[in-house]
């Protein structure tokens, strides 16, 4: 059967959590490989309702074997709080089906300190920082100032090593913030409480995983966030810290070697995008709140309202091209049943000219969205199974999405739960 990536396309919060819910039946591994804990996926199956932060989706499947690659931004802190919350839900979660990578660097207290002191200096110019201390731990980590997880299983090193990291960052966070900074006791606390825990999961999760690919098994990359905050292609500066690509799966999980046979890219049937940075297709008042209460838009993590609009199909185009996807799933289909016309984003208009093509980011506040509308199909089709139970006007959507992406729609979602999707074979 091979391998497959489950990767956004869009902003974030398309509904790959619940894809991956989906497909963990045919998968052995699911793999995280980049991102922290600073989106949520949420998924709803026979288990219950649950907000999986830093734990892949596959946990919630006995059988699947779950890493946490080297390539993400391992919080231990939230990690441990998730573990023992969805353990109450009689969730297993074992050193047998979570591994968590050595190689995973971890993001300190420190980080979500800074995130929230950073934020509160730009103020009014501020990134929308879900304050999870992402953006300063990537930093860190490219400035080579943090530590492996391995090193967790040596102490002495460890505690030399956090010693010079620390009289750095209390530099930092007293002379540049002004704020108080930490104690090596803090820290030892803090290690004690939420990294010992973890140590028990730690292992070389790429030779795991390479020797599972020798021996047959199939393995599921889950991404976090969309194309469209990748830290290289997104809508820069108001992107990820880390790369949120399907291409960098395999590096991100220490397993080079291994590739994706099929990719498939996550759409939600309009758009919605947490935080701040340009957002062509946003849709304001009544419109908007319509939107909004309909999907129940809200963050995960955090509860903010989302922002909404129609599906765009500039920014989803490119979107897809960046996550080299094989097919689509289009999620939240159900949401836009009350709608008796679909708004759908077309083409942009900069500087007076039309274009499909998706501009630099400096350029997006100049862009504005080129509106058409199509017929709503009007009624509730969350007991659709087959491609036939659609009406035709939700046929015609697809078909329209089909034709602007130049790619097979796999799968369409018509409510949260496991069985509320339709599989065109
Ligand atoms: P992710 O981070 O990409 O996994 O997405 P989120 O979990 O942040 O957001 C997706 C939200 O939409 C979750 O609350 C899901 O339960 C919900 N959801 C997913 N698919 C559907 C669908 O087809 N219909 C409806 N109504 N809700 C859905």
């Amino acid at each position: 059967m091979g391998n497959c990536g489950v990767v956004g396309v869009n902003w974030g919060d398309e509904g790959k959590g619940r894809m991956v819910d989906l497909l963990t039946e045919r998968y052995d591994i699911v793999v995280r490989y980049q991102g922290g804990g600073n989106a949520g996926h949420t998924v709803i199956n026979e288990k219950g309702k649950f907000a999986l932060h830093m734990l892949p989706s596959g946990v919630l499947r006995s059988g699947v074997v779950n890493i946490l690659g080297g390539g993400v931004a391992l919080d231990p802190e939230n990690l441990w709080k998730e573990i023992e919350e969805v353990r109450v839900e009689d969730v297993e979660i074992t050193p047998e089906n979570l591994k968590i990578s050595e190689r995973a660097s971890l993001l300190m207290p420190w980080h979500r300190k800074l995130d929230e002191l950073e934020e509160a200096r730009l103020a009014d110019k501020k990134y929308g920082s879900t304050k999870q201390g992402i953006a300063p731990f990537y930093s860190d980590k490219y400035q080579k100032k943090t530590v492996l997880a391995g090193e967790l299983l040596h102490p002495e090193l460890l505690k030399a090593h956090l010693t010079d990291i620390l009289e750095w960052k209390n530099l930092i966070i007293t002379k540049v913030y002004g704020a108080e900074g930490y104690t090596w006791g803090m820290i030892e606390d803090w290690i004690e409480k939420y990294c010992d825990p973890i140590k028990p999961f730690l292992c070389d999760a790429g030779r795991f995983l390479m020797d599972a690919q020798e021996s047959g098994k199939n393995i599921l990359f889950e991404a976090q966030l969309g194309a469209l905050r990748d830290i290289d292609y997104g809508i820069w500066p108001y992107t990820t810290s880390s790369t949120t690509l399907a291409k960098y799966a395999p590096i991100g999980c220490g397993a080079p070697a291994i590739e994706m046979t099929d990719v498939i890219g996550v759409i939600k049937a309009y758009s919605t995008c947490v935080g701040e940075g340009p957002f062509v297709c946003e849709m304001t008042g009544h419109e908007a709140d319509l939107l909004r209460e309909a999907g129940a838009e809200y963050g995960a993590k955090t509860g903010r309202p989302r922002r909404v609009g129609p599906l765009d199909l500039v920014a989803t185009k490119y979107g897809a091209q960046l996550q080299t996807v094989t097919s689509l799933a289009v999620t939240k289909m159900d949401v836009l049943s009350y709608m008796e016309k679909i708004p759908v984003c077309v083409r942009y208009r900069v500087d007076g000219q039309e274009t499909d093509q998706f501009p630099f980011p400096a350029l997006l506040d100049r862009a504005e969205p080129v509106i058409e509308y199509i017929d709503g199909w009007h009624c509730d089709i969350s007991g659709a199974r087959r491609w036939e139970d659609l009406p035709e006007q939700a046929q015609n959507y697809i078909n329209m999405i089909e034709h602007a992406m130049g790619c097979r729609v796999q799968y369409i979602s018509v409510g949260p739960e496991r069985d509320r999707i339709v599989v065109r074979s």
